[in-house]
Order: structure tokens, then sequence, then C-alpha cells
């Protein structure tokens, strides 16, 4: 595993954050919480997904209190999102929310402040700081003048010092930026300056295809660092899709354990098969049917094939009416072409099943 930077551990319902090398996906709903059946079944989906604490909106008490009925029938963590009202937070919170996310500074009164921290610690529930460079305090924005990393730090300071004051320590936090330079920054001077777990995001960042790759560009080079305790890709898509981003970025940076890799060439006129078909066919397949940390190639043509994949665990090249099935970059035997696919998921089966009872 990728050393993740050390972080204090924060515990959402029965999740750590923190405190250890795993990174938690997350990811938010897109339905009204109090429509319950449509977020369950939202939930249900992500879940299955690989979703591991979801986030509900609740500008409406409706939404606040739903979050009892929709905890009884899913098996996640709910997090509450809450905009400035405190009494959303302390329904949130009654109804059994696993953690809220609220920016103390933002309640208002003190009295408002103290009863939403002491209802947290009483049900021993976190909160998130959520920083976002697009809604900076105008104080901050007035002293430097735009959105800054240093005012973004100024902010989160603000709020996790009024959370320490009243001794609340289960934080964590995020520094949100569309901009993928500087939330980088920012996120890099939290870590610096915090020991409470960082949820890391790009904010905003845009469709299933544009938004796959600023969010890749900007959490890469954050987990890269080894900063980031949990995070959610936010796209402009199902939400299901933010969780395969996810999995699949913390793969490449190896920080998945129990998922299988493919590996397939980019094809040249050397193809001597369907590959696109088939990598898209082994890929789902992988997802859904294979949790074991695997390598499994797919290649056009068996000329360079095994060989450019050797560090492959097992794969199949393309050959004239046939394919190549190779363990460990050595050829194991050659397969009719109507069968190959058939014959590389046995094999995979096969493979999974030894690695499952090692
Ligand atoms: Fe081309 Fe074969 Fe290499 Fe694929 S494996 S890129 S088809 S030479």
């Amino acid at each position: 595993m990728f050393h993740r930077k050390d972080t204090r551990p924060v515990f959402v319902g029965d999740v750590q954050i923190g405190g250890n090398n795993e990174v938690v996906i997350q990811s938010m709903t897109t339905t009204k919480t109090r429509d319950v059946q449509a977020t369950v079944e939202q939930i249900l989906r992500l879940e299955e997904a690989g979703c591991q604490i979801v986030r509900c909106t609740c500008p409406t008490m409706a939404d606040a209190e739903a979050i009892a009925e929709i905890k009884k029938q899913v098996h996640i963590p709910i997090v509450a999102d809450i905009h400035f009202n405190y009494k959303m937070a302390l329904a949130a919170i009654e109804a059994g929310a696993d953690k809220i996310r609220i920016n103390p500074g933002n309640i208002g009164r003190p009295d408002r402040v103290r009863a939403v921290v002491e209802a947290a610690k009483a049900k021993g529930i976190p909160i998130r700081i959520g920083i976002n460079a697009g809604s900076l305090e105008r104080h901050i924005l007035d002293k430097h003048g735009y959105p800054t990393a240093e005012g973004m730090l100024e902010s989160a300071e603000h709020h996790v010092q009024i959370l320490e004051e009243l001794d609340f320590h289960d934080i964590i936090i995020s520094m949100k930026a569309s901009d993928i330079n500087l939330a980088v920054q920012a996120y890099r001077l939290a870590a610096e300056r915090f020991d409470y777990p960082l949820h890391l995001g790009i904010t905003e960042s845009g469709t299933q295809f544009s938004g796959t790759i600023k969010s890749a560009a900007g959490l890469g080079t954050l987990l890269y660092d080894g900063i980031g305790s949990t995070m959610r890709i936010s796209l402009t898509a199902d939400p299901v899709e933010e969780i395969r981003v996810c999995k699949e970025l913390l793969k490449d940076f190896g920080l998945a354990s129990n998922v299988a890799t493919l590996i397939s060439c980019p094809t040249c006129g050397r193809i001597e098969i369907d590959l696109m078909s088939i990598a898209a066919e082994i890929e789902e397949y992988l997802e859904k049917n294979v949790p074991v940390n695997i390598k499994v190639a797919v290649l056009g043509c068996a000329v360079n094939g095994p060989g450019e994949a050797r560090e492959a665990d097992i794969g199949i090249a393309g050959a004239k009416n046939m394919g190549i099935l190779f363990k460990h970059g050595e050829i194991i035997r050659k397969v009719p072409e109507d069968v190959m696919v058939e014959e590389l998921k046995k094999e995979i089966d096969l493979m999974a099943a030894e690695k499952l009872a090692e």
C-alpha cells in the first residue's frame, strides 16, 4: 500500500477515516432526501458499486428527518449535508446521521454552535468542515483579493478553532476548489497544518468525461503526495460513475485492495481480433466478479503481446482465428477465437479462487 500521511483516526459509523492507509470512497445522492424510496434505491446502487459512505443533502426539516427512515434500509453510514441552519443539523443528528457536514462559523450565535457541537459529541459523530474556494468569508476575500490557498487555510483554521474551543476533535476537513491548482495547494497547506483527516474533492469538476480527467489530475497529485483519507469524485453524472472513477484512481495508486486490473494494448495495424469489445467485456467481468488483486491483459496480437504484458498474471493475445492464453508472459495454450473470451474468464476464475483460498 502507498503510504498515507499520518492523521488522527475519526469514525463515521463503523468506517474509519484516517489513521491508516485506507482511502474511504464516498459519494452523494442526487435525489430529494425526503423522497425516502428514491434515496434508498440510489444508496443501495451506490453500495453495490463500492461506496463506503454516502452524503445526503438536508435543505429542509423533512429531508433531515427522513434520515431516520433511510438508515433503516441501507447499510453504509450517512452524512447529513447542512448549510447554516442549526435546526436542520440538530434534526439530522437526532435522526441518526453518522456525520454532519457543516461549517461551525456559519451557524451563527454561539449558543447555536454549542448546541450542534454538544449534540454531535453526545452521539459520537464527527463534523466535516467543508472549505470551498467559491464561498470564502468576505473578510478573507477582502484581505486576499480573490480565493487563494492561504485564504482557504485561514478559513479552515477559523472553523477548526471554533470546534477545538468546544473541546471537539472528531473533525474532517475538505478544501475544495474547481481549479485544480488551487485545490492542490490548499490541500497541501491543510495537510501540513492539521493532523485531522482530509476529505479530497475537486468541486464542480464537470461531466463524466471532463470531470474524470480533472479529478484524476488534481486528486492523483494529492494521492501521490500521501494526502487524503477519504475522497469523493464529483461528476455531473449518475453518482455510481463517481464510485467507478474513485475505485479506478485508488487502484492506480496501489490504494485499493481486492480489485483486479485490466491491461489492454492500444491496438495497431497488427491487430488480429476485435479487441475493443473484448477489453470492454473483460473489464466489466473483472469489476463485477473478481474481487482479488490480479492483473489481466488483453492484447491485439501475439507478435509483441505476451512479452509486452509480462507483468500481467494472465492474459490473451489475438492470433489468426484464435487466441493465445498466457500466464506471467508464458504461453499456456491456444484456443479457438469464438471461445477465447470464455476460456479467459475460466482461467481468471481459477486464479481468483486460488488467490481467495490463500
Ligand atoms: Fe499492436 Fe499487437 Fe502491440 Fe496491440 S499487442 S499494440 S496489436 S503490436
